[in-house]
């Protein structure tokens, strides 16, 4: 008897926050790490839901996705997809802050300043806490001090890993190519990779989750 393939949940993009109807506060991920790991994650046999913010790329074959915009549309689809989840991997680079008030009209000129009253998103990852049985999985874009920043949020999100990006002259994590990364893991674990592509990646995140997962043989 075929057994049931593990469900993976995957978010991936930016999340995009109105500020009247055709403006927006967003950010620069184009969601190649959330595709490659779902392209990955299908591969490896596992049902994959993808949650995607929008972005310029077609869903990998057999990967079931789910479109939003904001980081609230975000949370409720994770909150809908996590039950019966073994993993959720956050690759979206979700935005911290959103416009207090969107505007319903078209926000016009004045010939001055602007002031824009923003508020925090809810922390998707955090707020879905720890749970038996689920492996969560976090990524860390960095200007400065980044090992120190990723294990604090290791810790206030109760991760399991941690993939961090730094983003320094040589080494912009956004879109294609070869990156380097650091995985900080919940034990202790800390393991540097140099001049890998995001599949590449992505397939060593995902021999991850099937090791933690015991499934590996
Ligand atoms: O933005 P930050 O560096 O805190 O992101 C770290 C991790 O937390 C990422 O995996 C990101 O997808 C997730 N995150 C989230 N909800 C937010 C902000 C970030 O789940 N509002």
């Amino acid at each position: 008897m075929q057994t049931k393939p593990s469900k993976i949940v995957i978010t991936a993009g930016p999340t995009r926050e109105p500020l009247d109807p055709v403006r927006y506060i967003s950010n620069f991920s184009t969601g190649a790490m959330g595709y490659a790991l779902a392209a990955e994650a299908e591969a490896e046999g596992f049902d994959v839901c993808l949650i995607t913010g929008p972005v310029a790329l077609s869903a990998p074959l057999g990967v079931r996705k789910i479109d939003v915009t904001t980081a609230e549309e975000m949370l409720k689809a994770v909150e809908q997809e996590i039950e019966g989840s073994c993993c959720v991997i956050m690759a979206a680079a979700v935005c911290d802050f959103r416009p207090v008030k969107a505007s319903v009209q078209k926000i016009r000129k004045t010939g001055g300043r602007l002031r824009v009253e923003l508020e925090e998103n809810p922390d998707i990852i955090a707020s879905i806490g720890r749970r038996e049985g689920l492996l969560k999985i976090g990524f860390a874009l960095e200007t400065r001090k980044a090992v120190r920043s990723a294990l604090e949020k290791l810790q206030r999100k109760q991760l399991d890993l941690i993939v961090v990006n730094e983003i320094s002259g040589a080494n912009d994590p956004f879109g294609e190519g070869k990156k380097d990364f650091l995985i900080m893991g919940c034990s202790g674990e800390r393991d540097e990779y140099k001049a890998l592509t995001k599949r590449e990646l992505a397939a060593e995140i995902v021999r991850r989750v099937r090791k933690k997962k015991g499934d590996d043989g």
